[in-house]
């Protein structure tokens, strides 16, 4: 069995911001929920890019599925307990997405997520009988959130890995606005966060990477907006000359595949980008055209196992396809 890490794929291209430098740039590069972040500051002095790097790590603690000592572990084990505001917050935002999505979100997926390895890295192939029993304990609508009380049906377990780093990028964009940081550009693995414009006042051209190779297959030019990529080959094992990628179809118990090979979606709610952008790598090209015509407040960049990619209509001036990409057709999703 073979695993191809996170972290190298995360350290090239997931998204890659395409920017130059700019005086008092201020910036930092930490290695925090299991990826490589790269925070860009435009500022007089350090402390914003500091009190960032405070922030995440104590966001982290709080979130982590597999630290012993954070909120999310403790809530794990015990069935029921109280939580900080931030992780409260996160919850009830995920559970919102979930239901957006049908259940293609499903923060309570922990028990299949474990039982493929991917919490462990023990990576195995469960068989069907196993996962249908696991199945009986993932359903978002049983969590129960009251203040910042949160209580598990018995056996269910919480993974915020799909939307942390989503919530991450909003607080850190929060907290650099309340401290004056006009420009400035988050990289958090696979979600890029643009706060306002460029030094030079253009927009920020986001790089979205190629799936089939680390190249960039374009770029989509945003302002004050998150850029989220999900995909199979972030994250996955290989058994018998099979793939499995991180992203379970709760459905199923079993990783998704749904003939998308990446999700990247674009929009103002960074938390909101990162649970849609594993939701509909579980939907699908056409469920997932059908959410964004229900839903305002994103839009998509979509590329299917064969190569081909769509983009939503809203997005459609701001990308520009690169490379091999450049010739290719892109299909546009239309509202009507
Ligand atoms: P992302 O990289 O944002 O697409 O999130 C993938 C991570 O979310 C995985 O590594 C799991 O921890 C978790 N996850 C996988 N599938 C799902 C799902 N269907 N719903 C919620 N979380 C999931
Ligand atoms: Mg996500």
């Amino acid at each position: 069995m073979r695993r191809i890490g996170a972290l190298a794929f995360c350290l090239t291209l997931c998204a890659v911001p395409l920017t130059g430098c700019a005086a008092r740039e201020q910036s930092s590069t930490i290695f925090a929920m299991d990826t490589v972040m790269e925070l860009t500051a435009y500022a007089d002095d350090r402390q914003c890019v500091d009190d960032a790097v405070s922030l995440i790590h104590d966001l982290e603690d709080k979130f982590s599925v597999t630290d012993e000592g954070s909120e999310i572990y403790a809530l794990n084990e015990n069935g029921s307990g109280a939580v900080s505001g931030d992780t409260a917050g996160l919850i009830v935002r995920a559970l919102e997405i979930c239901a957006l999505t049908g259940g293609a979100l499903d923060i309570t997926v922990t028990p299949a997520l474990r039982a493929w390895g991917f919490t462990t890295g023990e990576y195995r192939v469960p068989d069907g009988g196993e996962l249908a029993e696991l199945l009986k304990l993932v359903d978002y609508r049983g969590v129960q959130i009251d203040g910042r009380t949160v209580t598990l049906p018995p056996g269910a377990m919480l993974d915020l890995g799909a939307v942390a780093k989503g919530w991450t990028g909003d607080a850190v964009s929060a907290l650099w606005r309340d401290m004056g940081v006009e420009s400035g550009l988050l990289s958090l693995g696979g979600n890029v966060q643009a706060i306002g414009v460029k030094p030079n006042g253009g927009k920020w051209n986001i790089g979205i990477r190629d799936p089939f190779s680390e190249d960039a297959l374009g770029a989509v030019a945003v302002e004050d907006k998150a850029v989220v990529t999900s995909g199979g080959y972030q994250r996955y094992f290989e058994e018998n000359g099979v793939r499995y990628c991180h992203i379970i179809d709760p459905a199923t118990g079993r990783p998704a595949r749904s003939g998308l090979a990446s999700v990247t979606v674009v929009g103002p709610e960074g938390v909101l980008c990162d649970g849609l952008s594993t939701a509909v790598f579980v939907l699908g090209l056409d469920a997932g055209a059908e959410l964004w015509r229900e839903n305002p407040g994103f839009e998509m960049v979509l590329v299917t196992d064969g190569g081909e990619v769509a983009i939503t209509e809203g997005i459609e001036d701001a990308f520009t396809p690169m490379g091999s990409y450049s010739d290719a057709e892109i299909q546009v999703i239309r509202r009507g």
